[in-house]
């Protein structure tokens, strides 16, 4: 049996187009163009390619991308005032602060500080609170990304047994909530958790975001299963370069796997269409 490979690009570009078509819409029907907010701080190389993919995405989809970029010498209460500043802008509609900040930061502080109703990539508590109590908020990214790369292969999850392998904040605890709303049966495992791979063989539908290249074995997949697997791991590859893996050893389990996300081309490129699907939803429900 060998998988069926979950093309993160092209759901991703299907998200894309939904939310072109309906910021087309928006514009036409009440000359709303909704804005995106990224503040940047330091010159961190990953940040700045994440976030250049960001802006150019914004702007394919029609919105405005607005981007504030601050050294890495300046201050935490320059972020707060500079989010302060952004809260209270009417054109932004979503405001994302690039993580990770400086250590001098604190991350928490700034994630506080920005208005839930404009907190596109879903961390602040108020948000957090809303989907553990099943009320409608902004979801993070990631997360989310995974869950429409799972119903991409199967629309009704309901009653699948799930295993989710983190419980970070942004990505793990998130996915499990989701998968829940999903009516999964959801486990959350953990580097305390104790026989990983016995958990992992009964999950119909595994999430492994966990920051351990190949960590997840092939004989640890249930044949058929759904695999999403959301670790970005940067590996040493041939002639010098690195290359990224996944925390799934691809090789293997798309041997026994009924459908499973590649990585590079799965879940990453879904964060960015899901950060943009939040943005135009931030702008709907600010202007009802
Ligand atoms: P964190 O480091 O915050 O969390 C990792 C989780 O994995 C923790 O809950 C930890 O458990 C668990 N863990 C660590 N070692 C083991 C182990 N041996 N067995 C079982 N569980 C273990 O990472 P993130 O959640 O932020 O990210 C996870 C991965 O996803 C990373 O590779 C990251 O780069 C990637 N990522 C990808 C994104 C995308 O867009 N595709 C977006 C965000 C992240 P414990 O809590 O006990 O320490």
């Amino acid at each position: 049996m060998t998988a069926r490979i979950i093309d993160g690009k092209e759901r991703a570009a299907e998200v894309c187009r939904m939310v072109t078509d309906a910021v087309a819409l928006l514009k036409v029907e009440r000359g709303v163009v909704p804005g995106l907010a990224v503040v940047l701080v330091g010159d961190d190389p990953a940040s700045q390619v994440y976030v250049r993919n960001k802006a150019k995405q914004t702007l394919a989809c029609g919105m405005r991308s607005l981007e504030h970029r601050l050294p890495v010498t300046a201050t935490e209460a320059e972020v707060l005032a500079l989010v302060g500043v952004l809260n209270r802008d009417p054109g932004v509609d979503g405001i994302l602060v690039q993580l990770p900040l400086p250590k001098h930061i604190a991350e928490a502080a700034v994630i506080e500080a920005i208005d839930p109703g404009k907190d596109v990539d879903g961390f602040h508590p108020v948000n957090a609170g809303r989907l553990a109590s099943n009320a409608p908020g902004l979801v993070p990214c990631t997360p989310l990304g995974c869950v429409l790369l799972a119903k991409s292969v199967m629309p009704e999850l309901r009653g699948l047994e799930a295993v989710v392998i983190g419980r970070s904040n942004i990505v793990g605890k998130p996915v499990a909530q989701l998968l829940l709303r999903e009516d999964c049966t959801v486990t959350i495992a953990h580097s305390r958790t104790r026989d990983l791979p016995g958990i992992v063989r009964r999950a119909d539908l595994v999430v492994a975001a966990v920051g351990r290249p190949g960590m997840v074995r092939g004989d640890w997949i249930k044949p058929g299963a759904i695999v999403i697997d959301v670790g970005i791991n940067r590996v040493p590859g041939e002639g010098g370069k690195s290359r990224l893996v996944g925390d799934v050893a691809f090789g293997e389990a798309v041997a026994v796997a009924g459908a499973i996300t590649p990585v590079p081309g799965g879940v990453g490129p879904m964060t960015i269409a899901c950060l943009l699907q939040n943005t135009l939803t931030a702008a709907k429900a600010r202007r009802g």
